[in-house]
């Protein structure tokens, strides 16, 4: 039958449309599935790209282009021809990047700690002896990053997303009058899990709006710079320069990593900001390492050669996620388009698709989903505390599955949101 948009069916309609749905979702459970779209992992054939990696930098290559010996102690900053490479691809001057371990993750981790403690560069006190520490956090955004925050009781706002970054006339007056908040996450380049791209004016904003608070914080996280699903390169706005220009030279904590270029478990981690915060951060990094893996760093330096190298490699994983996320957008526009109960974006680099079903029934999606065997990332968790005001949105993530467990897993999906969607109107009649 041809679909009809569920909110204008008669009573009728709406029963045999239950009918359906509940006929399509009894046989999806009797296919007793195992499918998984919850990560943002790489796929095992994206990790295969990398896989000369297991044998570098081979036997008897251990020294870098200064003559530094990698199997030893020492070198905090990382190696300078592999921060020199990063620094091109995100914009960053080499002596403002560093090269760190496997997880970008653990440098923000790093500074939340230490700033809690210590106090950053322009903190009057360690934030701890703040009354209230306050993080904005543009949702949907990324569950580990409120996960940070939360476990240090920092409170989080919730900024909403636009498809050009978060809306920054309400960061902008929050952060002028409030001076608890200290930081707000940010994902500059296809954003996790939306896609959007920050637009230069949103920078720009970011970079230059007064804050009430002098050591006010942007944790830039550019996980996914170099990961386009078409072939344009998002740009690299020089975060760090506008913001020194603006008279806000600190306020950038800029993180990258290989962790979606290489291995997701064995990769090098970057951090980029100014010469003072750098220095700030190695006093305390200092004291619990002596030094990153340089022999990781090395590997790493060989495998790419260059950023040219950096860019042609990351063209092999977009040959392999772009049939992804076109099967999951065509598979949404088939089963979802004409029916209005949802909507979705449509990233133009990045690990995720932004799913939005009728309100109020995400939960119950991602419920019926687990039921038939597909796991979806758990309902709200891209929203601080885990809960999504309005119970809609739903994270897929394409990238790990095959190209058959998706188009099964999606489909499943697909009738799940048609599913609860029609309960939900049976329910309101
Ligand atoms: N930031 C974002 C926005 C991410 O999506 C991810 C991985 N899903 C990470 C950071 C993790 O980075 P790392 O592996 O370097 O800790």
């Amino acid at each position: 039958p041809t679909q009809t948009q569920i909110g204008l069916m008669s009573h009728e309609e709406l029963r045999s449309e239950h009918e359906r749905q509940s006929a399509k979702y009894a046989q999806l459970k009797a296919e007793k599935l195992v499918l998984d779209l919850t990560r943002g992992k790489p796929a095992p054939e994206q990790l295969d790209l990398s896989a000369a990696l297991l044998s570098l930098p081979g036997d008897g290559d251990y020294r870098d282009g200064n003559g530094t010996d990698c199997r030893n102690y020492g070198g905090l900053t990382g190696l300078p021809e592999l921060r020199a490479i990063f620094g091109e691809l995100l914009g960053i001057p080499t002596s403002n990047l560093l090269a760190g371990n496997n997880a970008s993750l653990e440098i923000m981790h790093d500074l939340i700690v230490f700033s809690l403690l210590h106090g950053g560069v322009d903190s009057p006190r360690p934030w701890t002896q703040e009354p209230t520490v306050k993080f904005l956090c543009p949702s949907p955004g990324y569950d580990r990053h409120f996960a940070i925050t939360e476990s240090f009781g920092i409170e989080m706002v919730a900024i909403p997303m636009r498809h050009d970054g978060p809306d920054v006339d309400a960061i902008a007056h929050l952060v002028a009058t409030d001076p608890q908040i200290k930081g707000m996450w940010a994902v500059p380049t296809y954003s996790n899990p939306t896609g959007a791209v920050f637009s230069e004016e949103v920078v720009r904003a970011l970079a230059s709006m007064p804050t009430a608070a002098p050591d006010f914080r942007l944790f830039w996280d550019n996980a996914y710079a170099v990961h386009p699903l078409a072939d344009e390169f998002a740009p690299a706005y020089d975060i760090l320069g506008i913001a020194a220009e603006a008279g806000n030279p600190n306020r950038p904590y800029v993180f990258a990593s290989t962790s979606k270029i290489t291995f997701a478990g064995a990769g090098v981690s970057f951090f980029g900001s100014s010469d003072a915060n750098l220095a700030w951060y190695q006093s305390y990094v200092g004291k619990k390492s002596i030094g990153p893996d340089k022999v990781n760093q090395l590997r790493h330096l060989r495998f790419f050669g260059d950023a040219d190298g950096v860019r042609a490699h990351m063209a092999k994983h977009r040959e392999i996620l772009a049939p992804k996320f076109a099967l999951v957008l065509r598979i949404l526009e088939d089963r979802l388009g004409a029916s209005k109960v949802a909507s979705w974006t449509e990233p133009k680099g990045g690990y995720f698709i932004s799913l939005d079903v009728v309100e109020g029934t995400a939960k119950r999606v991602i419920g019926l989903a687990e039921d038939a065997g597909i796991a979806l990332t758990a309902a709200g968790s891209a929203f601080p505390y885990g809960t999504d005001p309005e119970d809609k949105n739903i994270r897929l993530a394409p990238s790990f599955p095959s190209i058959e467990d998706l188009e099964t897993a999606m489909d499943g999906v697909a009738t799940c949101v048609l599913l609860a969607a029609a309960e939900q109107a049976l329910d309101n009649l």
